[in-house]
């Protein structure tokens, strides 16, 4: 398993997102909405990492569909 690439299911949302280091930076991706997000540093990704809707307009609007309904 390596450290450079982490897979992770967040409750937020229930999308699967990963996270790997990248030419300049980490990179976060959103595999239902295929968006991606960059952060110079493993610790910010990592903070952002299990809140898409910070980093993925599509997951964003999934929250925001949830909490007015
Ligand atoms: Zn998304």
């Amino acid at each position: 398993m390596s450290d450079t690439h982490i897979i992770r299911k967040v409750r937020e949302t229930g999308v699967i997102v990963d996270l790997w280091k990248d030419f300049d930076g980490w990179t976060v991706h959103c595999s239902k909405h295929g968006r991606v997000c960059s952060w110079p540093t493993q610790k910010e990704a990592l903070a952002f990492l299990p809140y898409p809707s910070e980093w993925c307009d599509e997951c964003c609007q999934d929250v925001l569909n949830r909490e007015v309904a």
